[in-house]
């Protein structure tokens, strides 16, 4: 589909395109692989002269679907679609760092993604220096001459701190080095970070791609506008040995990023998306725009319904006046800040977890970007291994309750809630 549509109307018809006679849904090509008649197609394939697939651990066309839809959405020039939001974030970093290297991440990040980098990639010689969010001048003092990347998430998970794109992205241009940024919470719809400076976008597509929590999947979204041939990045540039001498940059230029990240490291560590996910991924972005607007809507309502409310200590959502990054919310999630939300119980951690006893419509689950509102007291479930002391460095206070909020009459969520809050803190 051209660009010239909106964002809307690319949500519903975006990236798939029937020939007459065709399904007018996207198929669910539940194919490991591909036939053909003569060897030299394959040959061509191989050697990436033709497009076309052969094997679905590396292209399949329900995943290519997803994969051009998403590029669509964001901006990019090509997209590869992963098994997980974590395989995303893997993959995004491990195709531009290798042992020996370093990049600089926001420390106010998903927690799976921060034990990815501070732990798990650090067994692999990638190191990573986090910085404060809130200070982006911090990166002068982090950058070492193997700095590869830096990396932020738009709408921060669960400190809901909004980034400030231009500070971080003016640094990145001045240092000359690529800007990562999960964009998961905020969605193509809220927000588009290529528009503001950013390099390689990573989706959770788990969360609101979904939307309707059936599936685990995630996405690396290139923006094609970051210019690998600078000597830092030789990988891209030389000869791949593992791909018969390919030379991306030199082959594929503006989309050499993403091509790598697909013929390479989605081959080698096979982290690959399933036709049906990709289905029903594809299926859950015919609606995002709408179930957009409604999550972020009914979040602002329940978020101003609690600043009132007798049993809450204090309210974390982009959009109050109150909150600390309200300006920047305005300014890069003008249509909405999603629909998570936190706040704080009177009588701390023992009335949230006491919380999830009283509540009826709502649910108690570990997952948030659902069309249906659910809450989570992090003290007592996901964070309950760490130290009162290590649960307080990672942004969770012991009367912290997160709230996903879904799609519903915003009355009957205020309700609930409402009742629960009574009653937990009577
Ligand atoms: N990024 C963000 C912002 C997330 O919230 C999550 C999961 O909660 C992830 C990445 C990881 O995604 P997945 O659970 O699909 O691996």
């Amino acid at each position: 589909m051209e660009k010239k549509y909106c964002v809307e109307t690319q949500c519903v018809q975006g990236a798939y395109d029937p020939k007459s006679g065709e399904p007018r849904v996207v198929p669910i090509a539940q194919s490991t692989t591909f036939k053909y008649y003569d060897s030299d197609d394959v040959a061509d394939l191989f050697d990436l002269k033709a497009t076309g697939h052969f094997y679905s651990r590396i292209g399949n066309p329900t995943v290519g679907a997803l994969e051009e839809k998403m590029a669509l959405l964001e901006g990019g020039v090509g997209a590869v679609a992963t098994s997980s939001g974590q395989a995303a974030s893997t993959l995004a970093i491990l195709n531009i760092c290798k042992s020996g290297d370093h990049f600089i991440s926001a420390s106010t990040i998903y927690g799976g993604t921060y034990n990815l980098f501070a732990v798990t990639l650090k067994k692999l010689g990638i190191e990573v220096t986090f910085i404060d969010l809130n200070n982006p001048e911090e990166i002068y003092e982090a950058v070492r001459p193997n700095t590869k990347a830096i990396f932020a998430e738009t709408i921060a998970n669960p400190g809901m701190n909004v980034l400030d794109f231009k500070a971080f992205s003016t640094i990145a241009k001045e240092l000359d080095l690529p800007f990562i940024v999960d964009n998961t919470l905020a969605t193509p719809f809220l927000c588009k970070p290529f528009e503001h400076g950013v390099n390689i976008i990573i989706h959770s597509t788990t969360k609101y791609t979904d939307g309707h929590a059936t599936s685990v999947g995630g996405v690396i979204i290139d923006g094609g506008n970051y210019n690998w041939d600078n000597g830092k990045f030789p990988e891209l540039i030389e000869p791949d040995p593992s791909y018969h001498g390919i030379e991306y940059y030199k082959e594929f230029k503006e989309s050499a990023y993403i091509i790598k990240a697909r013929v390479q490291l989605l081959r080698d560590y096979g982290t690959t998306m399933s036709p049906f996910s990709a289905f029903l991924f594809h299926l859950g972005l015919e609606t995002l725009h709408l179930r957009m607007e409604r999550h972020s809507e009914n979040a602002l309502k329940l978020a101003e319904f609690l600043e009132n409310h007798e049993s809450v200590n204090w309210v974390n959502y982009p959009l109050l006046k109150s909150h600390k990054d309200y300006e920047l919310a305005k300014k890069y999630l003008s249509k909405g800040a999603s629909g998570i939300l936190s706040f704080g119980i009177k009588g701390g951690a023992e009335n949230g977890k006491k919380l999830a006893k009283y509540i009826d419509l709502i649910a108690l689950v570990v997952h948030l970007g659902d069309a249906r509102t659910s809450i989570l007291h992090p003290a007592s479930t996901t964070h309950r291994q760490l130290s009162q002391e290590q649960q307080i460095q990672s942004g969770v206070l012991p009367d912290l309750v997160r709230v996903s909020v879904g799609i519903e009459n915003i009355n009957d969520i205020i309700e609930d809630l409402d009742t629960a809050l009574k009653a937990a803190t009577k």
